[in-house]
C-alpha cells in the first residue's frame, strides 16, 4: 500500500490480497504484468509483496489502515491538477487481483466493503479494478442476498485490453446499483476498440499504450477514437499514458518520459483527463468534473 502513487489517476494504492491467478500479461507463456515481475523480483524481501506472485495471499488490516489517511476534499494536487478538489481516491488491488478464486467473499466483505463503508472510508473514495468483472457481480449479488448494499464511494471497474475483452463489461454493468461509478481501464491497449454499446452505461475510460518490451505499439488515433467515443456518450475519458512505443499515420514518435506518461509532451488535441465525479456531492449524476490542459476544448456536460 502507498499513500503517494505515481499513478495519475489516483491518489494512493492499497492491496488487500497479494499474488494473482494471470491474465493474458501473467500466464505460463507471457509474464508482463507490472505487479508480476516486481514480486519477482522484490518478494520475499519486501513485506508489501506477495513471497510468490503466483500464490495469492490475504493481507488483512491493510484497508482498515488506508481508511485513517487524511481527507483530500478541496485539496490541490500539485503534480495532478486533474484530482484538485476531490476527496482523496484510493486504487484497492493495483499489485494483486483480489477476486482470484482463492479469496473468499466473507474476506472481501470484510477487508472491503466493511471498510469502505466505515465513518472514515467513507471520507474516501475507492477505485476497485479487477480483471474478473464476472466474479466482481457474483460477489455483488452475493452482497445483496446478505442485505448489504454496494457502498456508492466504490467505484468498480475493469480492464480490457482487446476488443475480445469487452465481452465482461457486460458483467461489470450488473455490479452494484444505478449509483455506482462503473469504469473501464483500456491498458495497455493492444488494438483499436470500440466502446460505443458500452459508454451510455459506463462513467469513465481510462486508457493507455504499453510500457516496456512493447508487441503492441500505440497508434494515437486509438486515443482520438476513444476521446470521440466518450465525447459522445458523455462519459469522462482520462489519457493516462502513451507507452514506450507510440506511432502517429505509422511513423514512431519519442517522447523524453519513457512511459509516454508526461502528458505536456503530447500533441495538444490529447492532453485529457477528465474525472467522472462531482466534486461537492461525491457522487455520479452532475459530474462536471472536467480538466483539459490547454483547455481549448470545450467542457462538455457530463451529467446524464
Ligand atoms: S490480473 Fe492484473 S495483477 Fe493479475 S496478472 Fe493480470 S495484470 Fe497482473
Amino acid at each position: 500500500m502507498s499513500i503517494h502513487t505515481t499513478i495519475q489517476w489516483t491518489d494512493g494504492t492499497v492491496n488487500p490480497t497479494m499474488g494473482c491467478d494471470g491474465c493474458p500479461l501473467w500466464n505460463r507463456l507471457n509474464k508482463r504484468c507490472y505487479a508480476g515481475k516486481t514480486t519477482r523480483r522484490f518478494g520475499g524481501t519486501n513485506p508489501g509483496l506477495a513471497k510468490n506472485f503466483d500464490v495469492v495471499e490475504l493481507a488483512p488490516g491493510r484497508m482498515a489502515m488506508a481508511t485513517c489517511w487524511r481527507d483530500l476534499s478541496g485539496t490541490a494536487r500539485r503534480d495532478k491538477p486533474w484530482l484538485n478538489d476531490l476527496p482523496r481516491l484510493i486504487f484497492v488491488s493495483d499489485m494483486s487481483d483480489a477476486l482470484s478464486q482463492s479469496v473468499t467473499f466473507g474476506y472481501l466483505r470484510q477487508e472491503i466493503i466493511e471498510q469502505v463503508s466505515s465513518e472514515l472510508g467513507r471520507r474516501h473514495q475507492w477505485q476497485w479494478l479487477t480483471k474478473r468483472p464476472a466474479r466482481m457481480a457474483r460477489f455483488s449479488r452475493w452482497l445483496t442476498q446478505q442485505g448489504v448494499d454496494w457502498p456508492t464511494n466504490l467505484w468498480a471497474g475493469t480492464s480490457i485490453m482487446t476488443q475480445s475483452m469487452t465481452k465482461g463489461i457486460n458483467h461489470l454493468l450488473n455490479v452494484g446499483d444505478e449509483r455506482t461509478i462503473r469504469f473501464l481501464s483500456v491498458e495497455p491497449q493492444w488494438e483499436s476498440i470500440d466502446l460505443s454499446q458500452w459508454l451510455p452505461q459506463l462513467d469513465w475510460v481510462i486508457q493507455g499504450g504499453e510500457s516496456g518490451a512493447v508487441d503492441h505499439p500505440f497508434d494515437l488515433a486509438w486515443a482520438d477514437e476513444l476521446f470521440e467515443q466518450c465525447a459522445e456518450s458523455g462519459v469522462a475519458y482520462f489519457l493516462k499514458q502513451l507507452g514506450t512505443c507510440v506511432r502517429e499515420d505509422g511513423e514512431r514518435l519519442r517522447f523524453a518520459d519513457r512511459h509516454g506518461g508526461d502528458w505536456s509532451q503530447w500533441p495538444r488535441r490529447l492532453r485529457v483527463r477528465q474525472m467522472p465525479i462531482n466534486a461537492t456531492t461525491k457522487h455520479r449524476g452532475v459530474r462536471g468534473r472536467h480538466v483539459d490542459a490547454d483547455l481549448r476544448r470545450p467542457a462538455f456536460n457530463l451529467a446524464k
